[in-house]
């Protein structure tokens, strides 16, 4: 499986939903969907756990990072994701995410010190 690194930082190679989906993986799906119903959205269930990932071209993405607003200006702004974007250091939605996923902000400050992609 190839790794694929989301417009905000957060790597979907590891997510299991992408996991989940890339592998074709129903028991996978039905497990990934009862973590996140308790987590996120009770009524979440195994057939809503589809995602090629964030900056696949296929239609199939996840319902909450379908609606990104990271994602939606990403597309918009036609980065490889916003670690390319010259509004990076101060743009208020990273901000705002990056107090809960800092692992997502060190990804995406080594990509644009060059150290990954
Ligand atoms: S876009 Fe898909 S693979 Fe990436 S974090 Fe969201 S659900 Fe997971
Ligand atoms: S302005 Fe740039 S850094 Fe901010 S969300 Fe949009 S693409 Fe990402």
């Amino acid at each position: 499986m190839s790794s694929m690194i989301a417009y905000c930082g957060i790597n979907c190679s590891e997510c299991p939903a992408y996991i989940a989906t890339q592998t074709n993986d129903d028991n996978e799906r039905k497990k990934v969907a009862e973590m996140w119903a308790k987590q996120y959205n009770p009524n979440l269930t195994a057939k809503d756990i589809n995602c090629d990932g964030c900056i696949t071209s296929s239609t199939k993405v996840f319902s909450w990072c379908n609606e990104c607003p990271i994602r939606k200006c990403g597309k918009e702004k036609s980065v490889n994701n916003c670690a390319y974007c010259v509004e990076y250091a101060a743009c208020d939605k990273l901000a705002t995410f990056f107090k809960m996923a800092p692992k997502a902000k060190d990804t995406l400050d080594n990509i644009r010190k060059g150290k990954s992609r």
